[in-house]
């Protein structure tokens, strides 16, 4: 476990990437001049739907190593599958490789290579290596044994190199159903690699693929295509995930025997993280099912869920750096996830005014028809930045928490009687609770001290709190998304005997506010800008917006102290 692992609020230790096991294994191989000093990696994804942040954990190692030695990194699309593989999906993947920050050097896809993979089968069944079985996959299965127990060789296993030829053929003209026939390797049904025991080459499958259409009635499994595409592309190091570990013996089996390039395979663990699934297969069940609207919903783990949501690239690929990578499974908490994304939005977010719910505040000693021009700093972080100019008017709108009429102990906001200071404006105290015939407030009447204007005290007396607010003639209304975690559950995939992961989906993920009101220098605001709401956390224009109707999402929430003060004193 590293540190953020064990404590989520830990400061990195490190800012740009840690070192690893396959890193150092780069390294040696320079050292040692292997490949020329050539480093050649890629990325291959099955376009069988959008990249989550998992991939993007793999998107960084494989470019990032490329990139780090001089190196090549390929796109390269795993579609070998063509029952789950669309172009809607091969689109995406591109797109979001390119918004995390990377540039491919070769676009390749596995159907490419179907016809050498083909050409190799026939020589590996010349061999006498690969033979065609009747078997039905559920008698594969059967006879395949245990980790104890050795397999049971099939009993097409001794065909002759003529008929395997013959039938192999055959298959590939169409002439069986699927699921009628495999094209399987000769290796050794008791090795105590599972994998090794005669696996599956080539099934029949009469199906339409997105790239090479009819043409092919036989597809090669994923263990049979990827060492050799690694092979073709002379990929130096191959990187992928710990459940392709018992693979790995495979992968170098198929090499040996065509003596083709000798692509190595290094294994890392998956990126799993808390009140979060990563799994496209998952991930299209949320969608299809309608729990959320599509694959670039704001809650979605998916890259463009998240780019959608406001999140950075840069804070995606700081987040990647400092997580481990290493040989055993473990779980990163959302928050160190999040504090990257603070910690980028920080620099770059300029700092606005917005009220998510509104309260009417009228100052009765400020002249009616007065409008000043306060002054605000765009961004502390940044003096380039710049300022800009707020209106502020005889009527306002605060955030309704931040006033109460019977105030806690510890509540030092705006109270009856109370004065407080409005961020770049003045001093106001709190008079008159205006309520409706039920008690709902209505507005608040308050006066202000126009000695104070940019939130000075002259007389240095002490406000103890600082509050937002918008002028309610010049405010710009808008929806406001506000986002929660899609599981109740740290990890989702925990459930009931009988119920599926959808069971720990939170029902309040998602919360609509209308009627929020901001600053007017929001009004011209472009789809995916990015601001710090004062005092309430960053938000990001939705791809729902259009000229007249604001839409911010929630990207993530400041620390707010106030609501842990107010859960501490629940418990
Ligand atoms: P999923 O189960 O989400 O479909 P996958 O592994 O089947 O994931 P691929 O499209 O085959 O998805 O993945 C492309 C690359 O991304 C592979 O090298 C895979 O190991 C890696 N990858 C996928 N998920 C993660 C993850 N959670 N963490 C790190 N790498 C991942
Ligand atoms: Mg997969």
């Amino acid at each position: 476990m590293n540190s953020l692992e064990s404590d989520p609020g830990a400061e990195p230790v490190e800012s740009h990437g840690r070192s690893n096991f396959i890193r150092d294994a780069v390294i040696e191989d320079l050292k040692a001049g292997k490949h020329d000093g050539r480093v050649q990696t890629r990325f291959p994804p099955e376009p069988n739907g959008y990249l989550h942040i998992g991939h993007a954990k793999a998107i960084c190692l494989d470019f990032g190593l490329a990139a780090e030695f001089g190196g090549k990194c390929n796109l390269r699309f795993d579609d070998t599958n063509p029952s789950k593989e669309e172009t809607e999906y091969v689109d995406s993947i591109m797109d979001d490789v390119r918004w995390l920050g990377f540039q491919w050097d070769g676009l390749f896809y596995a159907s490419d290579y179907f016809p050498q993979l083909h050409e190799w089968a026939v020589q590996l069944i010349k061999a006498g290596k690969a033979y065609v079985c009747d078997l039905t996959a559920d008698e594969v299965r059967r006879h395949r044994g245990t980790l104890t127990e050795p397999g049971l060789e099939s009993p097409y296993r001794n065909r002759s190199v003529e008929e395997n030829l013959d039938l192999f053929q055959r298959m590939k003209n169409g002439e069986f159903p699927d699921g009628s026939r495999t094209l399987r390797a000769k290796i050794d049904m008791s090795s105590p690699i599972l994998s090794m025991r005669d696996p599956v080459m080539y099934r029949i499958l009469h199906m339409e693929h997105h790239r090479t259409g009819d043409q092919w009635r036989i597809y090669p499994m994923y263990d049979y295509a990827h060492g050799q595409s690694d092979s073709i592309e002379k990929v130096t190091h191959s990187i992928c995930t710990l459940e392709f570990e018992n693979n790995r013996p495979l992968y170098n089996w198929f090499i040996e025997q065509l003596g083709i390039f000798p692509s190595r395979q290094f294994e890392f663990d998956r990126l799993n993280i808390t009140y979060t699934l990563l799994s496209k297969r998952r991930l299209l069940t949320l969608v299809q099912e309608g729990h959320v609207k599509s694959w670039d919903d704001p809650r979605m783990p998916t890259l463009s869920g998240m780019r959608r949501r406001g999140y950075t690239a840069e804070a995606i690929r700081t987040f990647c750096a400092n997580i481990s990578v290493s040989k055993t499974n473990n779980t990163v908490q959302l928050s160190a996830l999040e504090y990257f994304l603070r910690e980028d939005l920080n620099k770059r977010a300029a700092r606005v005014m917005g009220v998510l719910r509104p309260l009417r505040v009228v100052i009765d000693n400020y002249p009616e028809d007065l409008v000043e021009e306060m002054d605000a700093v765009n961004n502390p972080e940044d003096e380039n930045m710049g300022t800009r100019l707020i209106p502020f008017s005889k009527v306002l709108y605060i955030e309704r928490d931040d006033f109460r009429e019977d105030p806690p102990k510890q509540f030092f906001r705006l109270s009856p009687g109370r004065e407080v200071r409005l961020r770049y404006g003045y001093l106001i105290t709190c008079g008159a609770v205006v309520k409706d015939d039920n008690g709902n407030i209505l507005e608040l009447h308050c006066t202000y001290d126009p000695a104070t204007r940019g939130g000075k005290t002259p007389d240095g007396r002490k406000v103890k709190s600082t509050i937002h607010w918008v002028s309610a003639a010049h405010a710009v209304d808008c929806e406001v998304r506000l986002y929660d975690n899609l599981f109740t559950k740290e990890n989702p995939n925990e459930v009931e005997e009988g119920q599926d992961f959808t069971a720990n989906l939170n029902p309040s993920s998602l919360e609509v506010l209308s009627g929020c009101k901001v600053e007017p220098s929001l009004r011209e605001a472009p789809i995916g800008s990015r601001y710090q709401f004062e005092r309430i956390g960053y938000f990001c224009v939705d791809t729902d917006s259009a000229p007249g109707r604001l839409v911010f999402n929630r990207t993530v929430g400041l620390r707010d102290t106030w609501s842990k003060i107010e859960q501490r004193g629940k418990k």
